[in-house]
């Protein structure tokens, strides 16, 4: 038996905790919730009073930071550190690239007496300069001029990250060049809010509902990923290299049981679930349910929903928390949107509203939608920019790995569409017949057992098959992949909102002249006027279907099937024009952002391929063979002794193993050539190389069929789906 295997099997069947268990009894979950973020509690007791409400006034209304403030808490920050354990600090900032970079200074400086003393002021907190040549900049940023600056995010609280030997302070920062262009996922989430905030306010006003606090998003992301054992991990260089298997036959058995999902959580994922929440729970990150999901080894991890920003920020938490929490117990933690071919691949749903404390979500119908207009306008406007930016929202969902999952027939297809429900489908025709009367009962639905009380009917029926659904106070965006930033959709969201809010204030502003009683006509005009521009994008059927396909291309919708296609709509005349007039991003921005994207995918691909040859020249082709040299052996040896033999399973293994020689000679010529530019070169490794990659694989999963398993070099898609 292979040592993986053997390992992996000890791992399951010897589980101890590594940890005391967790006794929640002793320390109640809400006493450790927060217990280590700089939040509201903290800066209450430790700030004094103007300094405090000057601050609050800049994180909850957008006020501009008063430079005098900062300095005044760095020094309760640092102190606060220091009591907890900390010797360091650390600006957190969030490339292109996705993930979350840091770096680390101490407090310590030296005295001048030969001693040191810990020091850490508002120039500090604000403002970090990293060496950042190496994180990508689009040319944004010449290699020479490698200085960037990380600008302290006052809007989301610095928290307190434990390590066995010791704690460090973090504050999370943007990411700009020394002229102030964005390098990163959150300067241009922070700028697209500011915007929406003008555009929403105006549209508030025509309803005499304007607010003080801003109008932000809100973000609910579920989480998906899988936990496999860390024996299998290492035994699988495609699994630590590139994130996904690149070969691998089917398991004999699969999802289609769909006993996986929502059943008992195994024992040592769960322990591993309850140490991630715990860590997440103590620097505020407010998970809320787990699960399992449909395929198996796959589970599912999601938070209370929190104002875009924020949810970002913990979002990355929590990627980075599975990661390092599934390592203590064995485990390693898969994020990559598809890491198993033939069962499902994961995703990111992106639960997306908008409004403030004041308002609650502006999604949100109350008791009757269609007398409730404001609600009906904010929705028109989702509607409205969904279809006219379709394009730019998917690109921000593209990516070498959600290539595998999107429009294939477990995802949302790669055309966006909007789901919006039997009631809310019912009312907007109305309103295009010319004006609501009523809205279709909520209607109670009953679940059978009489114990329970009736539950209200989601007036947003859930259609997996569909990428945007209005789910009752919200839409879900479910395209996104499991491995991304939550950043880049919100943005193109909210900027494509804010146009859309711009649009509606403007024409309603028209229509009315200021005379409120002219408002609801006003409303139903620019609804229906929406509407019929803009009704192609609401589909509530079936997604996955071939008719889908066809009529969507007969609406006009876009179908852009993988990244090199997608990629493209970013710098159009009209996303360029988009991101720059709401201040979002630059045109050098967005450009920059796409080449960025471009290279980051074929850097991707490259690196898939190389490692195929290798894995595939290396440790199958050799197995294969040495099966290959056994059954030959065994053939002559019967023939030497006079016995009779069957070469059928040496002539299977000869001729697959010929396919499989023949696949790795065209896959590294393929690999050999040169395109060009990012776009083209792109675009030639998804039509080419990604293909050849897959003949290769057929041969070696072909192989893994008939090889004997003791010969067989890799961890198998059973071994490692359902030893658990
Ligand atoms: P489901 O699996 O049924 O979609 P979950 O409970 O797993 O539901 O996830 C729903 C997510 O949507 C949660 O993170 C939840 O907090 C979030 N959510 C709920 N209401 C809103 C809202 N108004 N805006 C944004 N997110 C929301
Ligand atoms: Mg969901």
């Amino acid at each position: 038996m292979n040592q993986g295997r053997m390992n992996a099997i000890a791992a399951v069947t010897n589980f101890k905790p590594i940890s005391e268990p967790l006794n929640f009894a002793e320390t109640s979950a809400t006493e450790i919730f927060g217990s280590n973020v700089f939040g509201d509690k903290v800066m209450k007791a430790m700030l004094p009073k103007e300094i405090y409400k000057s601050l609050k006034k800049t994180i909850e209304m957008g006020e501009e930071l008063d430079p005098a403030v900062a300095n005044v808490v760095a020094q309760a920050m640092k102190d606060w550190a220091i009591s907890k354990g900390a010797t360091h600090f650390c600006h957190v900032f969030y490339p292109l690239t996705g993930l979350t970079a840091e770096k680390h200074d101490s407090f310590l400086t030296p005295d001048g007496k030969g001693g040191a003393m810990a020091e850490f002021d508002g120039k500090m907190l604000i403002q970090g300069e990293p060496d950042a040549s190496s994180f990508p900049s689009g040319g944004l940023r010449t290699t020479f001029e490698a200085r960037g600056y990380t600008a302290w995010d006052v809007t989301s609280p610095a928290y307190i990250l434990e390590n066995p030997n010791g704690t460090f302070l973090c504050i999370p920062t943007a990411f700009v060049s020394w002229t102030g262009e964005a390098l990163d996922k959150k300067t241009p989430l922070l700028r697209s809010l500011q915007s929406l905030n003008k555009q929403a306010q105006r549209v508030l006003k025509l309803f005499g509902k304007q607010t003080e606090t801003p109008v932000t998003c809100f973000a609910g992301p579920e989480q998906e990923y899988f936990l496999i054992d860390r024996n299998f991990y290492f035994a699988r260089p495609d699994l630590y290299i590139a994130g996904r298997t690149l070969f691998g036959a089917k398991s004999p058995k699969g999802q289609e049981f769909e006993d996986q999902y929502f059943g008992a959580i195994p024992r040592r994922v769960l322990a591993c679930m309850m140490e991630v929440e715990r860590e997440l729970y103590k620097i505020g990150v407010p998970v809320k349910t787990r699960h399992n999901e449909v395929a198996p080894a796959q589970y599912e991890i999601a938070p209370i929903y929190e104002q875009g920003n924020m949810a970002t920020d913990h979002n990355q938490m929590v990627m980075h928390t599975l990661r390092s929490v599934a390592r203590r117990y064995g485990l390693a933690c898969l994020l990559h949107e598809k890491p198993f071919a033939g069962i499902n691949g994961s995703g990111k749903h992106l639960n997306y509203s908008i409004g403030n404390a004041e308002l609650g979500s502006l999604f949100d119908p109350g008791a009757t939608p269609h007398a409730n207009a404001m609600f009906l306008v904010f929705c028109a406007a989702m509607i409205r920019a969904c279809h006219k930016y379709s394009g730019v929202l998917r690109a921000t969902v593209a990516s070498a790995g959600n290539d595998h999952r999107l429009g294939a027939n477990e995802a949302p297809p790669a055309i966006m569409s909007i789901y919006l429900g039997e009631m809310l489908t019912d009312v907007f025709e109305q309103i295009k017949k010319g004006g609501a009367k009523s809205s279709k009962n909520k209607g109670v639905m009953h679940v059978g057992v009489d114990t329970l009380p009736p539950l209200p009917m989601d007036p947003g029926d859930r259609n997996r098959t569909s990428p945007i659904a209005f789910t009752g106070n919200r839409f879900e965006f479910r395209a996104v992949g499991s491995a991304m930033s939550i950043a880049g959709s919100q943005v193109a969201l909210n900027a494509m909102m804010t146009e859309s809010l711009d649009f509606i204030a403007t024409e309603l502003e028209k229509k009315t002249g200021g005379k409120k009683s002219l408002l609801n006509q006003a409303v139903t005009e620019v609804i229906q006027d929406i509407m019929k521009k803009h009704e192609a994008i609401v589909f509530n059927g079936n997604g996955y279907s071939e008719e889908w396909h066809k009529e969507a291309e007969k609406r006009g919708l876009p179908n852009f099937r993988n990244t090199p296609e997608a990629l493209p709509a970013l710098t159009t005349k009209e996303s360029i024009a988009l991101f720059e007039k709401y201040g979002v991003l630059s045109p050098r921005e967005v450009e920059s952002r796409q080449e960025i994207y471009f290279e980051y995918y074929c850097r991707t691909i490259k690196t898939e391929a190389a490692l195929a040859v290798k894995i595939a020249k290396t440790m199958i082709l050799p197995g294969a063979i040495r099966y290959q040299s056994d059954l030959a052996a065994t053939c002559a040896n019967l023939k030497t002794i006079g016995k009779e033999y069957r070469s059928v399973a040496l002539d299977e293994v000869t001729a697959k193993l010929r396919g499989l020689q023949d696949a790795i000679v065209a896959l590294e010529k393929l690999c050999e050539k040169e395109n060009g530019d990012a776009h083209a070169e792109a675009k030639y490794l998804c039509d080419k190389v990604l293909p050849g990659m897959l003949e290769v694989r057929k041969w070696a999963d072909e192989l893994e069929q008939i090889v004997a398993d003791d010969y067989w070099p890799l961890p198998s898609y059973m071994e490692m789906c359902f030893i658990k």
